[in-house]
């Protein structure tokens, strides 16, 4: 092996490819990173981490960075976005950390981006930004990458990590564009004055439509995330538009007044058009001999179980413990897909029911509305998710 070359190359500097640089240089390994922007800057806004993803942190030495930029909700208020109905109550708070062990965070993506970094950064992986990742080459002894900028490294591994429109699944025969989920994201941020006294996560439902409010650093701001039914705007890979509220409003159609509130006091809104995959089917769409795939390069999923970051987070996680296993690199990858595709399988259809749900209408949200009321934190918890990965 070209003792110059880097053993694992990771391709992407989202939350995924950070993840997996963190994890995977924590066992040791010589890692080196990809990012095809001219800075490391994360978009977007608020999202959720359960029990199962801020476990993993805390084993990575990051839990007192996330409490110190974090917010932790005591719970998961269901509310009818017509009525304003209080329609069913998880307790999260106390009951997430006695029953998983650790706790339920809401955090800008900024924020875990940075905490991300800067300990990478700490760790000296070597970052090369502004090389978008072309071509890869799957041979005897590892991969051939090549960046539009002329890079070339042929590091034992390569680590997909380059999102939805992933390049590095090409090197697995996996040619399919994502699908247009038939869904459009707002997002907006309201500054707060003061933290709540009773912080939550707020989730309202109605036909066609659902809204998640939480409040983002530490309490000082509160994230909306407003998702209606809409057409694939002009340009789908542009995916963060700049957009009106009177747009929004005519989508929503009618709505209660506290939620009109809500989403009244939000000063800027940003449109993302929302994508996903089909659940993965197979070990094979996840990892072959060199390439691993991580995070949404190998399964993008709708935001529904607000774990989109959390299953990259796990994928690192299960990685790095791959790769400190015995074997051939084809077989520690083997067994990383082997481990990881029916978890991220069964995330992405839960997502994509979960949309259902929120969005029913009819009898459909009348048995919804009676099942959250009576059973509460019996329908509303996702044990098998929250307790993670062991
Ligand atoms: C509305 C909404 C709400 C969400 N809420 C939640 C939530 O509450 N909880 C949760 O866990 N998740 C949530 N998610 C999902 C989550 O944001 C994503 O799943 C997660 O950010 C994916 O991270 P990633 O690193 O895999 O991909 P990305 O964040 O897309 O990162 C990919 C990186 O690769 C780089 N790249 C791309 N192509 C190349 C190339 N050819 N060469 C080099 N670099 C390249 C990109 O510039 C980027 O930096 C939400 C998503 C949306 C849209």
């Amino acid at each position: 092996m070209d003792m110059d070359a880097p053993e694992i190359l990771v391709a992407g500097g989202g939350i995924g490819g950070l993840a997996a640089a963190l994890a995977l240089s924590r066992q040791g390994a010589r890692v080196e990173l990809i990012e095809q922007a001219a800075a490391f800057a994360e978009v977007g806004a608020g999202i959720q981490i359960g029990p199962n993803v801020t476990r993993i942190l805390r084993d990575w030495g990051l839990e007192s960075d996330l409490c110190r930029v974090a917010s932790f909700p005591h719970g998961l208020l269901a509310r009818d976005a017509r009525s304003g109905r209080e329609l069913g109550h998880l307790p999260l708070g106390e009951r997430a950390e006695r029953l998983y062990g650790a706790p339920y965070a809401c955090i800008h993506r900024a924020d875990l981006h940075r905490l991300l970094l800067q300990a990478v950064q700490q760790r000296g992986v070597l970052m090369h930004l502004n090389q978008r990742l072309a071509q890869v080459q799957q041979g005897e002894g590892g991969a051939l990458v090549r960046t539009e900028q002329g890079l070339e490294r042929r590091p034992a591994l390569l680590v997909g990590a380059d999102g939805l429109w992933s390049r590095s699944r090409q090197a697995l025969g996996l040619n399919e564009p994502p699908r247009f989920s038939g869904h459009l994201a707002y997002r907006g941020l309201v500054p707060l004055a003061q933290p709540l006294a009773e912080p939550q996560v707020t989730v309202w439902m109605g036909p066609r439509l659902h809204i998640v409010q939480y409040p983002v650093q530490t309490g000082r701001a509160m994230n909306v995330v407003a998702i209606v039914h809409g057409e694939l705007p002009a340009n789908p890979q542009d995916w963060d538009h700049a957009a009106h509220a009177a747009h929004l409003f005519q989508a929503l159609g009618p709505i209660s007044r506290p939620l009109q509130q809500v989403l009244e006091a939000v000063p800027n809104w940003r449109l993302w058009a929302l994508s996903d995959r089909p659940p993965l089917r197979s070990a094979a769409q996840m990892g072959q001999r060199a390439v691993a795939l991580l995070g949404d390069a190998a399964h993008p999923m709708r935001p529904y179980l607000a774990q989109g970051a959390g299953m990259a987070i796990e994928d690192a996680q299960v990685l790095a413990q791959c790769w400190a296993g015995p074997g051939s690199v084809a077989e520690r990858v083997q067994r990383y897909a082997d481990m990881r595709w029916p978890r991220n399988a069964q995330v992405q259809a839960r997502a994509i029911r979960n949309g259902r749900i929120f969005h029913a209408h009819g009898p459909v949200s009348w048995g919804r509305n009676l099942a959250m009321g009576v059973l509460g934190a019996k329908v509303m918890d996702v044990p098998w998710l929250y307790r993670g990965i062991g």
